[in-house]
């Protein structure tokens, strides 16, 4: 995409992470570490090395602080082709910013829930992108089916996967990880495969190999 629609997409981003807001670059980077060492010990986030889901969100959370705050560098390989933006990043991650839009979820609760139990949905909201990778990461490594022998522990975990706009399909993912479609067999489907190739059709992206 070019640099409109990157910087476009980073403020999206931000918004709808709001609270737990992550850094791209320093997800970016994970990232690449957990596919080149998947289920390893140098895996930031393998549910293989840790007693439970809290143990290995924590540990993440550790490494990404890291790359975050610039504390350590990353391998040559994990570096670039990330899209930055130093201003956003320093704003999303200012302590006042975070509890605006925790306050800001919490006033929204106030006006619209309809029932009392649903307040104890707000820490969801409060640790939106977290809660996102621990599913994924612990569920994506453990529960499911595997389609392909990775050398590792993937797992395609169908159907909870369409919560998560099929991002669960790790063991496809990992099988072949530059695939825009997660799905592989018939009854596997992968939301964001759509996503994607509508953001192509109308101009958005550029898919550079189907
Ligand atoms: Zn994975």
């Amino acid at each position: 995409m070019n640099k409109f629609w990157e910087r476009f997409f980073y403020a999206l981003t931000f918004i709808s992470q709001g609270a737990s807001f992550l850094n791209p670059r320093a997800y970016a980077i994970m990232h690449r570490m957990h596919h080149s060492y998947s289920d390893t010990e140098k895996d930031p986030h393998s549910p293989h090395f840790f007693k439970d889901v809290w143990q290995m969100t924590m540990e993440t959370k550790n490494i990404y602080l890291n790359y975050a705050k610039f504390r350590i560098e990353p391998e040559k390989a994990f570096r670039g082709s990330y899209p930055e933006w130093p201003l956003v990043d320093k704003i999303s991650d200012m302590w006042a910013v975070r509890i605006l839009f925790a306050l800001f979820y919490i006033i929204f609760y106030i006006k619209f829930a309809s029932a009392l139990w649903m307040f104890i949905l707000l820490p969801v909201h409060f640790f939106m992108g977290p809660v996102h990778g621990a599913i994924v990461n612990w569920c994506g490594h453990k529960y499911g089916y595997a389609s392909y022998d990775n050398n590792d522990f993937s797992k395609n975990t169908v159907p909870i996967d369409i919560f998560l706009m099929g991002e669960l399909m790790q063991n496809n993912h990992h099988k072949s990880p530059n695939n825009i479609n997660f799905a592989k067999k018939w009854y596997e489907f992968d939301p964001a495969f759509f996503i994607i190739i509508l953001m192509n059709t109308i101009g958005i992206i550029k898919i550079r190999k189907l």
